[in-house]
């Protein structure tokens, strides 16, 4: 569906100065992916000058302390905090700043609703599901660092995508990579579209040794600086699996002409081929505040802070087939893929609860696919067609439900 945007040639690139002028609203600011956006915006406005990308609003989910700093910082109009709880703590703490504070999740849906040029989606899992849909259905300029939505509710993106007319242009460095490549192309004459994996930490581990990976092993990934829940995904190689998913919604692409090849220098991060036999790569250093300064100026291009590339220094650029034996997550993503309906609503939700329940040391590192799987086998959810948001949300909520137990099963 963004393979539309992008391939239709109905923009015609603009000055500078209005993409500069950008009003920019950042849902999950003091994550990973929100603190490189800020970094992307404070260059431009060394570069720029200060007015370079306002902020409009900033949300997060309950590190008030962050958000508050950032706030005092950046000075957005509003700034909003998820955990209802925190209201009183960032009301206080923004009182006499002139920036008006708010809390909840409804909050950060209207943050998302006010009108600004961009809305950086870098929340976490499904919660982003009802912020993105909120800026899509009012024409926003969509920066889609998330990608557990598209998962769990990809019909739902595209018919809300088709309807505004919004323009949504992935973070995801894999997709971002696929976006730049397809460029004015057609996406009819792609014959495949692969995406690189780093590998993860555990790329060379034996399934034995897996067994007994603590959280800390986990999220320690060779090639990149992530938040927890995307680090054990990429350890797993479900992050993998759900990037599949996530290109065959955005790019509107089959599932046969989708692959993945594990390269874990993670400089290449996405190879297109075309039905003449040509292959196009994008190539890049490990950094995120390249596809978030792309996708915050596109189609025009700005100076970003990211390491630059380096070929003689990286050498060798290596490239293996996954493994599907010892890393079943990905196996699991492909079938649900395929599978379609709303089998990855369900992957998506039973991933999400065993990666909490890892993260917390409730379960081992290989029981995530597992937990994963049994969902599946109770719920998979193939079946259910309802493209409507409440079909979802409610199977989201029940596969929740039934990976909790699975996982107290599992202990
Ligand atoms: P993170 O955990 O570092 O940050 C998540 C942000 O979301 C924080 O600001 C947090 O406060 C907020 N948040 C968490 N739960 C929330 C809730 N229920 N409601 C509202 N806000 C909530 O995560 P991250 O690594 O920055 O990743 C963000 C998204 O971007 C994920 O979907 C991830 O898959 C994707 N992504 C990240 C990277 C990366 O390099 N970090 C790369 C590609 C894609
Ligand atoms: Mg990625």
């Amino acid at each position: 569906m963004i393979a539309l945007a992008a391939s239709r040639r109905d923009w015609s690139l603009p000055a500078l100065e209005p993409v500069l002028g950008r009003r920019i609203t950042i849902l999950g600011s003091t994550g990973s992916i929100g603190i490189n956006t800020l970094s992307v915006i404070e260059h431009a406005r060394t570069v720029h000058g200060p007015q370079a990308l306002p902020i409009e609003a900033l949300t997060a989910g309950s590190n008030v302390e962050a958000l508050v700093k950032q706030a005092l910082s950046v000075r957005p109009k509003l700034a909003v905090i998820a955990d209802e709880n925190l209201r009183p703590r960032l009301v206080e703490a923004l009182k006499g700043s002139g920036i008006e504070a708010a809390a909840g999740r409804a909050a950060v849906i209207e943050a998302a609703s006010r009108p600004s040029d961009v809305v950086m989606v870098a929340i976490v899992g499904a919660a982003a599901i009802e912020p993105a849909l909120a800026a899509i259905r009012r024409g926003a300029t969509v920066a889609l660092a998330n990608k557990e939505c598209v998962v769990a509710a990809g019909s739902v993106f595209r018919d809300a995508i088709e309807k505004s007319g919004a323009a949504v242009i992935p973070v995801d460095s894999e997709h971002n990579a696929v976006f730049q490549v397809l460029g004015g192309g057609d996406a009819g004459e792609v014959e495949r579209v692969t995406l690189t994996a780093s590998g993860g930490p555990f790329r060379e581990w034996t399934l034995e040794r897996m067994r007994a990976a603590t959280p800390d092993q986990a999220v320690a990934h060779p090639n990149w600086s992530m938040g927890a829940k995307i680090s054990i995904d990429s350890a797993t190689l479900m992050n993998k699996g759900l990037e599949l998913i996530e290109a065959h919604f955005l790019f509107a692409l089959p599932p046969d002409k989708l692959g993945v090849i594990v390269h874990p220098q993670s400089v290449v991060h996405c190879l297109v081929s075309y039905e003449d036999g040509s292959t196009l790569a994008h190539l890049s250093a490990p950094d995120m505040r390249t596809p978030i300064a792309h996708a915050l100026a596109w189609p025009r291009r700005i100076s970003s802070p990211s390491r630059r590339l380096n070929l003689a220094e990286v050498a060798k650029l290596t490239f293996q087939a996954p493994d599907l034996e010892r890393f079943p997550s990905l196996r699991i993503a492909i079938d649900c893929m395929r599978a379609g309906g709303l089998a990855p609503t369900v992957l998506n939700a039973a991933n999400e609860i065993a990666v909490e329940s890892f993260l917390e040391g409730r379960i081992g590192f290989l029981d995530i696919p597992r937990v994963v799987e049994e969902t599946l086998n109770v719920a998979d959810g193939s079946n259910a067609n309802d493209g409507a948001l409440e079909g979802v949300l409610a199977t989201d909520a029940r596969a929740r439900a039934e990976a909790r137990r699975v996982c107290l099963r599992a202990r």
